[in-house]
């Protein structure tokens, strides 16, 4: 029945406002549906007294709750958290919660599955089945809000959210888009415009929308390497947007004060880890006011990349550092459950 229903958590704020005008109803109420819903993650029927009856069987009658149900989670030592959550088709996703000083990092997926076939990735294997719709982008937060509140009380503080989950979030650009929209509005959740990060694979058709639809949000791409041929081997995706005209366009995205590029930069043992391969990193990244994420390889079950010796993985970064590009060893937080970058996979890891 709930799927003939508008889901609640589709609509932006202005979105809410319109359905409750075009029926004749209060806009006012978009507000305290708002809050409760997203400033206080309710996930009981909002009882507001200052919601009339109509609205409350508008609401009712029109619109679904439904969000998606925790199949299962496990939990590691560092207090990383890997959900499987199960959508109304019965496809599965993962989110990870990552701790970070009493404050949690979200990382939300946007598809179920990828089509960009990285070959160092565990959700490649998979193929896409479908995107996310934003109202499951939405459900993942929501739904780790509440497991927090349930399970560790006073924690529920999820103050930055990364789509580095599964699937590639400018390929499902309309809803990621909605969803930061939905996130960052005034009334509900409110998350600070830069504490969200979108992280893309160099999908040139969504990039290209970024400049005039995305709302100044954080851009990460996955560099991995400056040398061609070594990307396309793990991206296949930079034979058709090869990485100079994705470079080419980042350069044209405004950044505010304070707001950087984000290269990730996988380190694989005796594939990108020299320091050749920092200085090739060093002359296209410099002028586009880059912070270089270097991601030690998190090896899964079947892959063929192993991970370097920190020692490799510091000079790497001394290296950058002495062309002054920040460069940040980013830990491997989660990977004891298979929930560390590039390893998620909903069909294999539970
Ligand atoms: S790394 Fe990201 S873009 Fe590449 S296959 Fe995995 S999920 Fe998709």
């Amino acid at each position: 029945m709930t799927d003939k229903k508008i889901s609640f958590y589709d609509l932006t704020f202005e979105d809410l406002q319109n359905y409750l005008t075009s029926n004749g109803l209060n806009p006012v109420a978009s507000s305290i549906l708002f809050t409760h819903y997203y400033k206080f993650k309710k996930i009981d029927p909002c009882t507001h007294h200052n919601l009339s009856p109509k609205i409350k069987k508008y609401l009712f009658e029109n619109f679904s709750f439904h969000l998606p149900r925790v199949k299962t989670f496990f939990e590691s030592d560092d207090k990383t958290v890997k959900f499987l959550l199960e959508l109304s088709d019965g496809e599965q996703i993962e989110t990870v919660i990552i701790p970070f000083q009493n404050k949690y990092t979200i990382c939300l997926s946007s598809q179920v599955g990828c089509r960009m076939n990285c070959s160092f990735c565990f959700t490649g294997t998979q193929g896409l089945k479908r995107h996310l719709k934003t109202s499951e982008i939405i459900g993942q937060f929501i739904v780790a809000w509440n497991w927090l509140n349930d399970f560790r009380p006073n924690e529920e503080q999820i103050k930055n959210i990364v789509f580095m989950g599964q699937g590639e979030p400018l390929h499902n650009f309309d809803a990621v888009k909605k969803a930061c929209q939905i996130f960052l509005d005034q009334h509900g959740t409110s998350i600070g415009i830069q504490k969200i990060t979108i992280s893309t694979a160099g999908y040139l058709p969504g990039l290209q929308r970024w400049n005039n639809e995305m709302p100044g949000v954080n851009l990460a791409l996955s560099l991995h390497s400056a040398d061609s041929n070594k990307r396309r081997e793990l991206i296949p995706i930079d034979k058709k947007y090869p990485l100079e005209e994705v470079l080419a366009y980042i350069k044209t995205i405004p950044l505010a004060r304070k707001q950087y590029v984000i290269f990730e930069y996988l380190m694989i043992d005796n594939f990108n880890d020299s320091t050749e391969d920092a200085n090739a990193v060093a002359n296209i990244v410099g002028n586009l006011h880059p912070i270089v994420n270097i991601i030690p390889f998190n090896p899964f079950p079947g892959s063929k990349y192993q991970r370097p010796t920190m020692d490799k993985i510091l000079a790497f970064q001394q290296e950058l550092m002495n062309f002054k590009i920040p460069a940040i060893v980013r830990g491997t937080k989660g990977d004891s459950i298979l929930a560390a970058c590039g390893q998620l996979n909903s069909e294999k890891t539970f």
